[in-house]
């Protein structure tokens, strides 16, 4: 009955889908970063002094701004209240930087704010960690009791494909997370005088609009995943 995932055919499909969804995004992003972080923003700001700009006009000051180590690394921690930015974000002058620093003070303005999506986000983080290797466990038990063919194997596999799924529901939710954060480094780069012009905008725009297809992609590759798994235990119809 080809019980392990790796004996299926059809597993290889959907894992080389993901590394093709994934590393594609990567690639863009990496592109657009690397080829915008080149093209000096005419303000002559650092990403980190625009996101103090930023952070200064929406009211903010228990936020701090540190400089990390890593190429990508920028990402805002809400625990600490801490935008931490990348040496080539941080210190550089060019429309990546301005773009990504701006985007990331954009999530500490969702948190001053409490965005609705961010505090679902937050709440669902916990259960994507644990709840997605647990209903794993389930899913293979359900296996070993036969899937769909009878009561218990369903039962255990509904469970378990709605725990796995947990990381497909973080996924949807940091959707509209990460586009309102780069909706609101876009608005905000030309109000404060950070970038100017259409041009500038534009490959401000590339760089977000890029990285935001990271998360568009892995949105799907959790659907794919959670989609086989379904299959898999004859929970979608099809054959067993
Ligand atoms: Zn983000």
């Amino acid at each position: 009955m080809g019980f392990f995932a790796m004996w299926d055919p059809l597993y290889w499909v959907v894992m080389l889908a993901t590394l093709i969804l994934s590393g594609g995004a990567s690639m863009m992003v990496k592109g657009a970063f690397n080829r915008y972080s080149k093209v000096r923003a005419s303000s002559g700001v650092t990403g980190a002094e625009a996101a103090q700009v930023m952070l200064n006009k929406a009211g903010i000051s228990d936020v701090q701004i540190q400089r990390v180590s890593g190429f990508l690394s920028d990402h805002y921690d809400p625990r600490a209240k801490v935008v931490r930015l990348s040496p080539e974000v941080h210190d550089g002058r060019s429309l990546a930087s301005l773009g990504v620093a701006c985007h990331e003070v954009g999530h500490a303005i969702q948190h001053a704010k409490k965005y609705t999506p961010l505090v679902w986000r937050n709440a669902v983080v916990p259960m994507a960690g644990f709840g997605s290797n647990i209903g794993f466990v389930l899913i293979i038990i359900s296996m070993l009791l036969g899937g769909a063919s009878n009561f218990f194997g369903t039962s255990v596999g509904l469970l378990g494909l709605g725990l796995f799924g947990t990381i497909f529901l973080f996924q949807v939710i940091n959707l509209p997370v990460e586009f309102d954060a780069s909706f609101r480094a876009k608005r905000m780069l030309p109000q404060l005088g950070l970038i100017s012009g259409p041009s500038e905008a534009s490959g401000v725009a590339k760089v977000l609009n890029a990285a935001a297809m990271t998360y568009v992609a892995g949105a799907v590759a959790a659907l794919l995943n959670l989609l086989y798994w379904a299959h898999r235990l004859g929970l979608l119809g099809g054959r067993r």
